[in-house]
């Protein structure tokens, strides 16, 4: 009787959300929700870049937010930049893995510091020390390293070390270079002792963790988990490898770091949103020149 215009304005507010398609109301609630980043990624691998959309996509869902490609040589850079111009929400880092280190052996300073001034690039690497696999000589490996973290010096841009059955290596290095000028970085996927964890957060590096802390052997991982203070952590996938339970075996993909990160707040104490909100600060004070171009972009 008295159908007045603002009942039907108040009624058609309650409504509102109806109106919204799938796409704006998932869009409304990741906005509001924190979101992961994946701190190490290889989109440019074929079991990644044959899907790319489809991998994109279902880490936004996933509440991933933002994603770093990882360079593992110079000759296939180009690729890796390409994912990294072709999503707004991906960044991506220069530089040789140390598998590489005999193949790709002319690098120097400037041709990295000169390759990452392209916005996209926010970081050098991968590289470091494998000494499992020792695919390259390991002196090879060393002067490798030691370029890239004279780049990371002379950019002010932080180096993604990968190191494996190297840990008094690494640190030895970590160090000495250090003395000659400060730069910054990340022991990626770590899986090393808890010592190289003390070293390396005194140097003030992050620690970022992979899958592996799922896998049932890794309980020396999950204390070393335990020991680093939640405002140098970071989480990743590695992908296309290492997937976290309850994926394991399968190809693993960015929208998969949400199992790691669940599993490392359980381990933190703290809840997945605040895991998540922390890690993501981390990120992006570690790599400062990546951009916040979330899930809304
Ligand atoms: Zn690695
Ligand atoms: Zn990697």
């Amino acid at each position: 009787m008295h159908a007045s215009g603002r009942g039907i304005a108040g009624a058609f507010q309650i409504d509102a959300e109806l109106f919204l398609d799938s796409t704006q109301r998932r869009r409304k609630k990741e906005m509001s929700a924190p979101y992961l980043v994946d701190s190490h990624c290889h989109l440019d691998f074929p079991e990644l870049s044959s899907d790319a959309n489809g991998v994109i996509a279902r880490a936004r869902s996933a509440g991933v937010g933002h994603l770093l490609t990882i360079s593992t040589k110079l000759t296939a850079f180009d690729g890796v930049l390409a994912m990294a111009e072709r999503f707004e929400n991906v960044s991506c880092s220069v530089g040789i893995h140390p598998h590489e280190a005999a193949v790709e052996p002319e690098t120097d300073v400037e041709r990295l510091t000169t390759l990452a001034k392209h916005p996209k690039v926010v970081a050098f690497g991968e590289t470091g020390l494998d000494f499992y696999y020792e695919h390259s000589p390991r002196a090879e490996q060393e002067k490798s390293f030691r370029v890239h973290l004279a780049a990371s010096r002379e950019a002010g841009l932080p180096t993604i070390v990968h190191t494996r059955d190297a840990d008094a290596e690494t640190a030895s290095i970590l160090k000495e270079e250090m003395g000659k000028g400060a730069f910054t970085g990340v022991i990626h996927c770590f899986s090393s002792g808890l010592e190289l964890a003390k070293q390396a957060l005194d140097l003030g590096f992050y620690i970022s963790i992979s899958g592996i802390v799922t896998f049932k052997k890794a309980e020396e991982l999950r204390e070393t988990v335990k020991y680093v203070p939640i405002e140098r952590l970071l989480v990743e996938t590695d992908s296309p490898y290492l997937a976290p339970i309850p994926h394991r075996g399968k190809t693993n993909e960015p929208a998969f770091v949400t199992h790691t990160a669940a599993f490392v707040a359980e381990l933190k104490g703290v809840t997945r949103e605040e895991l998540a909100v922390r890690t993501t600060e981390n990120f992006f004070r570690l790599f400062s020149k990546a951009t916040h171009k979330d899930v809304a972009a």
